[in-house]
């Protein structure tokens, strides 16, 4: 399974929250775009299917689990 946090986008903090968000999905075109999808929109209508970004607020937010931590 792709891992999120190894794409570009959200490695370089262009993501901002989204990249530590436990809704992120990295999508990839076929000419090897990414583009940050938040599966929190298949759900609730509040939060759009591509963010704008960098995302700096959000409701919808949700730390990703640090296996560290656990
Ligand atoms: S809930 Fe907010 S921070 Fe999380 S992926 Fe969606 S837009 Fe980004």
């Amino acid at each position: 399974m792709n891992d999120p946090r190894a794409s570009r986008q959200v490695g370089d903090g262009r993501a901002g929250l989204c990249a530590s968000c436990t809704h992120l999905q990295i999508v990839r075109s076929a000419r090897g775009s990414e583009f940050v999808l938040c599966r929190l929109s298949f759900s609730d209508p509040r939060f759009p299917k591509y963010p704008p970004q960098p995302v700096l607020e959000c409701a919808g937010y949700q730390r990703v689990a640090d296996p560290d931590e656990v």
